[in-house]
């Protein structure tokens, strides 16, 4: 067993020779001996890239995702490699590359869900940060400036969206935005479970000029420096090593370079980020399933009970393929979409006409829905198909344990997702002309 993973628990549980089977190294070859057959080979050359960095990272470092670490410690590196995100190509920041959209952005997460899901939940948030400034940074400096910051892991992002009295129902805000003389703002309100905003140095936050009219709504960058601003911890004890902030605006006066979208456009911005939100989320949660089900599989095919592999025996054996069937049929249909997402955005030269976008919105929240129930229900399933050795400290299966227990809440709960559906299908039967 190496050095650097006895660290990671209290008490050694798992045995020698398992635990050191369930190693980075192979839990991705599991991963690729899945997906060999499926990805073009630029997307799984691309793959195999980030996972070798994250397996020289964890061993150069010494990294034992212990509960002492901090994740937050890991992204100037990461950032340096150009990891934090491969939606875009930033050519107005001078960051071209090479492998970039949808799909590579689903490799990228599969290598780092596996690396550290916690570490790539914060780094989400981040990019939640990172497209707005992508889409409205209309060349100005100080836009330009902090999207460059997030995009090179200067400093992690937030998003601020979610208020104590509004979750579901993110249109009707309270926080309010009055306008100054000079085009300024000044912001008052509270805002909640944004996930990064303590260790942020800039956040994006929307206000609205009415309370509770969506019609109203504004869209800002903030400087968390400045007066006015607080933010507290909120504990989510399921994923201990992610901040999020409640945050309290007093008087906060954002200058008017930092006015994302004026009055009247928030509630569209809001609406634009959440299909690459969805999907992103989505993406998440399948990446969880493949690093839970890559413990569990690789696990079940070494521990022996009444003198046989567990793999063997049916209640573990079918369970698992069972799980693997449907984490299979999932992965190949959001990689469709995935393809379909990129191709359309190069179609139509960097970014989605709106109505394209609009007509996404169901998909999103199908795949949304869908994967994170199945994240829930993998990493639970996982983790029991491994006995004591699943909820013990000894792997990350804890970590994914923890984080899929969010999935559903995340992005728009599952009753969120359904809500939308529901509408949109009434819409697509309109059009049926039945
Ligand atoms: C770990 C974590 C990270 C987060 N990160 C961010 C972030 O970065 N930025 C941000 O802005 N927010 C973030 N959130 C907030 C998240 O988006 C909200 O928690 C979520 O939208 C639900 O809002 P709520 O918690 O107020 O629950 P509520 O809206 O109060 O919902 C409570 C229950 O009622 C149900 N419900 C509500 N309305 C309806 C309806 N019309 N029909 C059926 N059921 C309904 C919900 O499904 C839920 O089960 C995060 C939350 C968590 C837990």
């Amino acid at each position: 067993m190496e050095e650097n993973n006895k660290k990671r628990f209290v008490t050694q549980a798992i045995n020698d020779e398992i635990l050191s089977k369930l190693s980075l190294k192979n839990r991705y070859q599991f991963l690729n001996t899945n997906l060999m057959t499926v990805l073009e080979p630029p997307e799984f050359n691309f793959l195999k890239k980030v996972q070798k960095f994250c397996m020289r990272f964890e061993k150069k470092n010494n990294i034992t995702h212990g509960p002492e670490e901090d994740v937050y410690e890991w992204i100037p590196e990461f950032g340096a490699e150009g990891y934090i995100t491969r939606s875009h190509n930033f050519d107005m920041i001078d960051i071209n590359y090479a492998e970039h959209g949808a799909t590579m952005e689903f490799m990228r997460s599969l290598a780092m869900v596996s690396f550290n899901p916690q570490y790539s939940m914060a780094g989400g948030a981040t990019i939640l940060a990172i497209n707005p400034l992508f889409e409205h940074h209309e060349n100005i400096p100080i836009r330009l400036e902090v999207l460059k910051k997030f995009v090179t892991g200067q400093t992690p992002g937030a998003i601020l969206i979610t208020e104590p009295e509004r979750g579901s129902d993110a249109v009707h805000m309270l926080t309010t935005c009055k306008e100054q003389d000079d085009g300024s703002f000044l912001l008052n309100g509270e805002k909640i479970y944004n996930t990064n905003a303590p260790k942020s140095d800039y956040v994006v936050a929307y206000a609205t000029a009415e309370q509770n009219n969506g019609n109203t709504m504004a869209q800002f960058l903030i400087d968390t420096s400045w007066d006015g601003w607080r933010c507290e911890r909120v504990s989510i004890p399921t994923v201990p090593k992610v901040y999020l902030g409640k945050e309290t605006f007093t008087n906060l006066h954002v200058p008017k370079d930092y006015v994302l979208g004026g009055v009247g456009k928030g509630r569209e911005h809001l609406f634009e980020g959440l299909v690459p939100e969805r999907i992103g989320i989505a993406v998440d949660c399948i990446s969880q399933c493949w690093s839970a089900l890559s413990h569990a599989a690789i696990y079940s095919n070494n521990r022996k009970q009444f003198n046989q592999e567990i793999l063997k025996f049916q209640g573990v054996g079918f369970l698992l393929t069972d799980l693997w069937a449907r984490l299979m049929n999932v992965t190949l249909g959001l990689l469709m979409f995935t393809k379909s997402y990129d191709s359309k955005v190069e179609k139509f030269g960097g970014s989605l006409p709106k109505n394209i976008s609009q007509a996404m919105v169901a998909s999103a929240s199908q795949f949304k829905y869908h994967a994170a129930k199945l994240s829930a229900e993998i990493c639970y399933e996982s983790a029991n198909l491994m006995g004591g050795a699943g909820v013990c400290d000894n792997t990350l299966m804890q970590d994914l344990l923890g984080i899929s227990r969010i999935a559903e809440i995340i992005g728009g709960s599952r009753q969120i997702q359904t809500y939308v559906l529901s509408m949109a299908m009434r819409q697509l039967y309109k059009m049926t002309g039945i």
